[in-house]
C-alpha cells in the first residue's frame, strides 16, 4: 500500500492561552499524520495579552488551584508553583492569602512557556508556530486557504479562531490618550497633574499598579457609569448547585429574586454572597443559553456590571492596594458619564455627568487611559475579522459581543470548516473568557475537529489505495510548493 501523504494542517489563529489550549488538544486527538499550524503576531507563544507582564503586582484574578492548563490535572499549576525554584523577585509574585494563593500573571506566563516548550518538543514537525499576522481566510473545496500579512498563502484543512478580545475602533477621544498595556508609555507623567482612567474594572486595577510601578505618584481619577470596582475573593466555599424550574430559568427578574433570597439566607447562616454567586458558576452558561433573547438583553442592560464585579473577583492583595489608594485620596472613583473631552496643550479638560444627576464635574487631566475593555465584534478594525465578515465566513453573534457560533464553537452561517474558542464566543456563551472555561472547551473543540476531518481522511485513504477512484486524480486543488495559483507552503 502506498504511504499516505500528510493532510493539510489545522490552522490556529492566535497564540494566547486559547490558541495554546486548542493546539495542545488537537495534537492529542488528531492522528499522527495531521499537523497544526499556529499563527501568532505579537506575543511569545502561549502568553497572549494577559500573561507576559513582568509587574509582580499584576496578579491572577483566580486562585492558583483554578489555573491548571491541563484538563486532566486540575492542580497542575498549583503543583508547579510548589515544586519550582524561584528567585527572590519571582517569589514576590506569589501571594498566599486566607482566600487562597494568587500568583503574578508573569509567573503564570512562565508556566505556560514551559508547557509550550514541552509541547513543541513532543510534537516535533507536527506543530509549526509562525510569527506572523494571519489576515484572511478563503473557502476552497475541502478546506480553506490562509493568507498571512507577508503574502504567504497556505492550504489548511480547518481553522480555529483564537484571537482573544478584539481591539476596539481606535478612534482616540484625545491626543493625550495613552495605552494602559504599554508601561513604557507611562514613564513621563507629572505628579502635580491628574491622570484619568476610563473604566473601574480589572483593567483599571492593573493600570493603577502599572502607573505606580512606573513612578507616577500623582492623583488618579477613575470614571465608569456606576463606579463599581471588582470585589475581592474571600475564604468562602461555593454553595450547593441550585436547581431552577422552567419559569425561573426564563426570567432574569426571577433569577435575581432567587439570588437576593439566597444571599440573605447565606448571611443568616454566617457565610456571604460569594457562596451564592459561586454556586451558579457550573450552570452559568446553561442559564445564559436558556434565557430568551429579550431576557439576555435585560441582563446586559441592568445586571451585567453588578454581575461582573461580584463574579469576576480580584486577588485580595490587589483589592487592598486599591482600597488604600482610595483611603489616601490618591485614587478617586467617580460614577458618571464622560460627556466631553477637550484637548489643550498640556492635557485635556474632561466633563463628567454624575450618575443620578447633579452638576457636571469639569476637571483637567494630563493623560487618559482607556480601561473600558474591548470592542464589540462588529465595531472592530481587526483586518482578519473584517475580511471574514466581508466574505460571509463569519457573522456577529448575539448583541454583537462575539461571533455567531454553536456553543461548541463551530461558526454558524457558513459551511467553512471554521471554529472559534475563548472570548470570541462571548454572547453565545457567557463563561468563555477565563482559563478554566477555555481549557475545558478546548477538549470538546479538538474532538469536534477530529470528527470533522475523519471522513476526509477515509476518502484520502481510499484514493491513495485506489487511485482510479479519484476521477481526475485530484480531490482538491494542490497547494504544494511550486504549483499554480501562487499558493505555497513555507516552513515557519
Ligand atoms: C489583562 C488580563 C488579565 C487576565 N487575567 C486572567 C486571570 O487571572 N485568570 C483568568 O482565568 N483569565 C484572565 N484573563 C482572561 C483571559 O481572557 C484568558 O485567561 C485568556 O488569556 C484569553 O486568551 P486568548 O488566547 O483567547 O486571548 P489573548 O490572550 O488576547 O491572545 C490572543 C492572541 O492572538 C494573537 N492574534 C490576534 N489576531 C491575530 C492574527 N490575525 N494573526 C496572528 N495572531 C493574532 C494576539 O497577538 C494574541 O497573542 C485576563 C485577561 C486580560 C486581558
Amino acid at each position: 500500500m502506498t504511504a499516505i501523504e500528510g493532510p493539510d494542517p489545522v490552522l490556529v489563529v492566535g497564540g494566547g492561552f486559547s490558541g495554546l489550549m486548542a493546539a495542545t488538544q488537537l495534537l492529542r486527538v488528531l492522528p499522527p499524520e495531521c499537523s497544526v499550524l499556529l499563527y501568532e503576531r505579537a506575543h511569545p507563544p502561549g502568553l497572549g495579552l494577559a500573561y507576559g507582564t513582568p509587574n509582580p503586582d499584576h496578579l491572577l484574578n483566580l486562585r492558583a488551584a483554578q489555573m491548571s492548563a491541563d484538563p486532566e490535572r486540575p492542580q497542575d499549576f498549583a503543583d508547579w508553583l510548589a515544586r519550582t525554584v524561584f528567585d527572590a523577585a519571582e517569589r514576590a509574585g506569589i501571594r498566599i492569602t486566607p482566600a487562597g494563593t494568587f500568583a503574578a500573571r508573569g509567573l503564570y506566563g512562565r508556566y505556560l512557556s514551559e508547557h509550550i516548550a514541552r509541547l513543541e518538543a513532543r510534537a516535533g514537525a507536527r506543530l509549526r508556530v509562525v510569527r506572523e499576522t494571519l489576515c484572511d481566510l478563503e473557502l476552497r473545496a475541502g478546506g480553506l486557504v490562509a493568507h498571512a500579512a507577508d503574502g504567504t498563502r497556505r492550504a489548511v484543512s480547518a481553522a480555529i479562531l483564537a484571537m482573544g478580545n478584539l481591539p476596539g475602533p481606535v478612534a482616540a477621544q484625545s491626543r493625550h490618550q495613552r495605552d494602559p498595556w504599554d508601561a513604557g508609555a507611562l514613564t513621563d507623567l507629572d505628579p502635580a497633574s491628574d491622570v484619568l482612567i476610563v473604566g473601574t474594572g480589572l483593567t483599571m486595577m492593573d493600570a493603577v499598579a502599572t502607573l505606580r510601578s512606573q513612578g507616577f505618584a500623582g492623583r488618579i481619577v477613575a470614571v465608569s457609569r456606576r463606579g463599581l470596582v471588582p470585589k475581592p475573593h474571600a475564604p468562602v466555599a461555593a454553595g450547593p448547585r441550585p436547581c431552577f424550574d422552567a419559569a425561573t430559568r426564563a426570567s432574569v427578574r426571577k433569577l435575581l429574586a432567587w439570588g437576593r433570597a439566597e444571599i440573605a439566607a447565606a448571611h443568616q447562616a454566617g457565610t456571604d454572597w460569594r457562596s451564592v454567586i459561586d454556586a451558579l458558576r457550573p450552570i452559568t452558561d446553561e442559564l445564559w443559553t436558556g434565557l430568551p433573547r429579550a431576557e439576555q438583553a435585560r441582563f446586559l442592560r441592568h445586571l451585567r456590571p453588578y454581575w461582573d464585579v461580584h463574579r469576576h473577583r480580584t486577588a485580595p492583595p490587589a483589592a487592598d492596594t486599591i482600597a488604600q489608594e482610595i483611603a489616601r485620596g490618591t485614587l478617586v472613583l467617580r460614577a458618571g458619564r464622560i460627556c466631553a473631552v477637550a484637548d489643550d496643550a498640556v492635557g485635556a479638560v474632561v466633563t463628567v455627568q454624575p450618575r443620578g444627576g447633579g452638576d457636571t464635574q469639569v476637571f483637567p487631566v494630563q493623560a487618559i487611559l482607556d480601561a473600558t475593555g474591548f470592542s464589540r465584534f462588529a465595531e472592530t478594525q481587526d483586518t482578519l475579522v473584517r475580511n471574514l465578515l466581508a466574505r460571509g465566513l463569519a457573522r456577529p453573534g448575539p448583541f454583537g459581543l462575539g461571533l455567531d457560533a454553536t456553543p461548541e464553537g463551530r461558526l454558524r452561517g457558513t459551511d467553512a470548516p471554521l471554529w472559534a474558542i475563548g472570548p470570541l464566543l462571548r454572547g453565545i456563551l457567557w463563561e468563555c473568557i477565563a482559563v478554566p472555561d477555555i481549557r475545558d472547551a478546548s477538549v470538546g473543540l479538538a474532538a469536534a475537529i477530529a470528527g470533522h476531518l475523519a471522513p476526509a481522511r477515509q476518502d484520502r485513504l481510499k484514493t491513495v489505495c485506489h487511485p482510479d477512484r479519484s476521477g481526475s486524480g485530484a480531490g482538491h486543488p494542490s497547494f504544494k510548493s511550486g504549483t499554480g495559483g501562487g499558493v505555497s507552503y513555507r516552513s515557519g
